[in-house]
């Protein structure tokens, strides 16, 4: 009884929103909706699917205009300026339009999305996901993580691994990892031919040719997208300098992380003097290497290192992310260009959990919702040149997140376990890849299992399901197993 009172309540709470998609829907309008349902309590968010879903669902023609449609979300799209109610639709895996309002009658498939954000798919360009070499200790090896179980679940569609291989085990790591898994993985080339095997290798200057590290990333272009260094202790600059000779011979970016602070190379220097225009500084607020001046204030060289064109990326990961560096930081105005995770086995479960953790982060450090977007999808595609991602331009690859802005009591830790309380979290509802579902959190693609006919098999489409489409069937068909006519 108490379930039905809750969802007629639903039904009435959400019947201005269903009946409007034009850009007549306010975000306000929609938000108060959403936090009214927040304070109903985590049961009441789960029906709110179920009744979105229900939704009068048009009967698919049999050649689409449109493959997919999400009707009525808050779109934020950096590249073009739009923060605001739109109609997103796809074909081929590519946007197709993105327009105030879209006709249901001309998709396959329309998903009401009223109330939510949709974004570009999420790109994590600080990730570790060398795995599976049985290698100890090494993130070419155990300390790395299979990305499909860390990014769908979060929005994220894109992730650039962070230099776990070198020239030498590069082709490995593609045929181990990258070809086999379902996120798109681009790599930065590590300047140690090894890659990233523990600090013997790392330390190795002898192993830090700029030659066969430019050669393999221009055998791969699009595929490895940078040159990193990264873990080293010495007092040298050698390793920058070959990573940038790298990078120069490739014209392809170099990321840095610094290692070991030394006297002999500082911070200052590495960015106003050593790196190029469009090189990635990571794990900006660790405050490893003077990132806050023992003023309390911004280091002048960050400043002036930005100013020439240097990037400043967040690399959270288990030890570069503390609040005391990065309020003072955010607070001298020095906010990210881009947000990442680090993620890695020893990042995934400490104050770092997931890429929406990160941008829930500078969201509690007063950015805007806008500003964390666009610094998690068009600011990082830019950086690792690949203008295709991070973006709903019409013909751009169809990589959608689909976000629930959630208002409540929460807590987000840093790298020593300090926490700061927030008030807000973000939560993905869909994930679309290359135009096809590849998450979808609480069915809100799908059809109640009542209405289905008795012995129902998959009844998804493959122009838009890349969870359920029918078996036995070539994508398009529309016939599932058990006959059921499509939906
Ligand atoms: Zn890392």
């Amino acid at each position: 009884m108490r379930r039905l009172a809750l969802v007629v309540s639903l039904g009435l709470l959400f019947s201005p929103l269903a009946g409007s998609h034009s850009g007549s829907l306010s975000l306000g309008g929609a938000l108060r909706a959403l936090h009214s349902v927040a304070s109903l309590g985590p049961q009441a968010l789960s029906l709110v699917p179920i009744h979105l879903a229900a939704a009068q669902q048009p009967s698919p023609p049999a050649a689409a205009k449109y493959d997919l449609l999400l009707r009525g979300g808050h779109v934020v799209d950096a590249r073009n300026k739009i923060s605001a109610v739109r109609d997103v639709a796809i074909k081929d895996g590519k946007i197709a339009a993105v327009e105030t309002k879209l006709n249901p009658a001309d998709a396959l498939k329309t998903v009401d999305v009223a109330g939510l954000y949709v974004t570009p798919g999420l790109v994590d360009i600080h990730t570790h996901n060398y795995t599976g070499t049985g290698e100890r200790g090494s993130y070419a090896g155990d300390n790395s993580v299979p990305p499909d179980g860390f990014t769908f679940r979060v929005g994220v569609t894109t992730v650039a691994d962070a230099g776990c291989a070198g020239w030498r085990n590069f082709e490995d790591f593609k045929q181990r990892i990258i070809d086999r898994s379902k996120t798109r993985i681009l790599a930065f080339i590590n300047i140690v031919g090894n890659g990233m095997r523990g600090a013997k290798f790392e330390n190795d200057l002898t192993d830090m040719e700029a030659a066969p590290t430019a050669e393999m990333a221009k055998r791969f272009p699009g595929l490895i997208i940078g040159v990193k260094t990264a873990h080293y202790s010495g007092p040298e600059w050698t390793p920058v300098e070959r990573a940038v000779e790298a990078g120069t011979s490739a014209n392809i970016p170099v990321m840095v992380d610094f290692g070991t602070n030394h006297p002999e190379r500082p911070l200052a220097e590495l960015v106003t003097k050593k790196l190029r225009p469009g090189d990635i500084y990571t794990h900006m607020y660790s405050g490893l290497r003077g990132e806050l001046d023992p003023s309390g204030h911004v280091n002048r060289g960050m400043v002036e290192g930005r100013k020439r064109g240097v990037i400043f990326d967040v690399g959270h990961g288990g030890g570069s992310f503390l609040w005391r560096i990065a309020v003072p930081l955010v607070k001298d105005g020095f906010v990210p260009d881009s947000i990442s995770t680090d993620l890695h086995i020893g990042s995934m479960n400490t104050g770092m959990k997931d890429m929406l953790n990160v941008m829930d982060k500078l969201l509690a450090l007063g950015l805007s919702l806008d500003s964390v977007i666009a610094q998690s999808t068009w600011n990082p595609a830019r950086e690792i040149k690949q203008e295709q991602l991070g973006n709903l331009s019409v013909g751009s690859i169809a990589d959608v997140a689909v976000l629930r802005r959630e208002k409540g009591k929460f807590g987000l830790t840093d790298m020593n376990g300090a926490r700061m309380d927030s008030t807000e979290r973000l939560m993905c509802e869909l994930t679309v890849k290359d135009g096809r579902i590849v998450y979808d959190l609480n069915g809100i693609s799908r059809p109640d299992w009542k209405t289905l006919p008795e012995g129902y098999g998959p009844i998804g489409d493959g122009r838009w399901d890349g969870l359920n489409p029918a078996r036995g069937t070539t994508p398009g068909t529309q016939r599932g197993r058990s006959g059921a006519p499509p939906r």
